[in-house]
């Protein structure tokens, strides 16, 4: 049952899992309350699915401008790695 507390640091927020639930329990809910302000402030825009072809990981974008596209820096490098072969690949192509 979700509740509206005020405690230090913090002003008038909603606690929505007693406090001595288990850990994965309070992730959970946490995950999902903060989900609920991610679709109430239109925001559902910066999740995505990872732009790496072999990998379904999702995508965070708090970027300012909106521009990530992978989920994990590992994910990042490999298809950078491999835009890099295919250019240099090209150019032996044309040479
Ligand atoms: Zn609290
Ligand atoms: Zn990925």
């Amino acid at each position: 049952m979700p509740q509206l507390v005020r405690h230090p640091p913090l002003d008038w927020h909603i606690h929505a899992v007693p406090s001595d639930a288990p850990l994965a329990t309070r992730i959970l809910v946490e995950t999902a309350m903060a989900m609920i302000d991610v679709i109430r402030d239109d925001e559902l825009s910066r999740l995505t699915i990872c732009a790496d072809s072999d990998c379904q990981g999702i995508v965070l974008d708090l970027s300012r401008n909106r521009s990530r596209r992978y989920c994990s820096t590992t994910c990042s490098n490999r298809n950078a790695q491999a835009a890099h072969r295919a250019r240099r690949a090209d150019q032996t192509v044309t040479a």
